[in-house]
């Protein structure tokens, strides 16, 4: 008996230290708003958890995403169809839900991921403390042939998210376009940047120096060299904007 409960000790304390490692893995940035402080955890490419006011809101759940050590999802955000961004199946949707949590997605997701709200661009809603406005998310000139785009107007949504006075964007899978570059009052950013089908890091920087967030964080950059967010960096030196690099392509463990 006493070996029982010395080895089910053991374990418990094994799984302690594995989840500790595994989250410290992950470079968890802290803003601090007027409503308490914001929790953001780069997860994998795309994917992302936002924690405040001990709710949790997972943007753009998708496999390989791994989601071991993490709380489940009160909110989940979607941003487009495509499999970096949500599973045909549904299965990270699952793996963070519980009873009780809401998804918000375009129309287009809604289609099959059918317990899904729709909002769609231009739409503000309230959620806890926060307000969550869909954007505009698409290409203007690339795609995967003549006359089509990989991501069509109206399709996706980027969100602004609010909190306690702070606000935080995220791009979803964009170009340039002029609704990202009259963007207000951005404190936190999170700008995708990769080839062929989004847009390179000099157009991101660019666009960036237009709405001048105090923070960008790239992501969503799977493939691209690894110079470009460091170009991305350089091209916004001296502009007052802080660059935050971080690993968002963790080796799987
Ligand atoms: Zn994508």
């Amino acid at each position: 008996m006493k070996w029982l409960l010395s080895r089910i000790v053991m374990a418990g304390a094994l799984a302690t230290l594995v989840i500790s490692v595994h989250a410290q893995t992950r470079p968890v940035q802290n803003f601090d708003t007027s409503a308490g402080q914001v929790k953001i955890t780069p997860i994998y490419h795309a994917t992302l958890l936002i924690q405040a006011g001990g709710k949790n809101i997972y943007v753009d759940p998708a496999k390989p995403a791994s989601f071991t050590g993490l709380p489940p999802a009160d909110l989940i955000l979607v941003t487009d169809i495509h499999g970096d961004h949500v599973d045909q199946d549904q299965s990270s949707i699952k793996t963070i839900s519980k009873a009780g949590t809401e998804i918000w997605a375009p129309a287009a997701v809604q289609k099959f991921v059918t317990t899904a709200a729709v909002i769609s661009n231009g739409q503000t809603k309230k959620w806890d403390k926060w307000t969550i406005e869909a954007v505009p998310m698409y290409n203007m000139t690339r795609g995967p042939e003549a006359g089509k785009y990989f991501h069509d107007k109206g399709r996706g949504n980027g969100y602004v998210l609010a909190y306690g006075g702070q606000r935080f964007y995220i791009s979803g899978d964009t170009e340039a376009i002029p609704e990202m570059k009259a963007l207000k009052n951005i404190d936190v950013a999170f700008v995708c940047m990769n080839l062929p089908y989004t847009m390179p890091a000099e157009e991101a920087a660019d666009a960036v120096k237009a709405f001048h967030p105090k923070i960008v964080i790239p992501y969503h950059y799977r493939g691209q060299p690894s110079g470009d967010v460091n170009a991305f960096k350089q091209k916004l030196e001296g502009t007052g904007i802080e660059v935050r690099l971080l690993e968002w392509y963790p080796k799987a463990s």
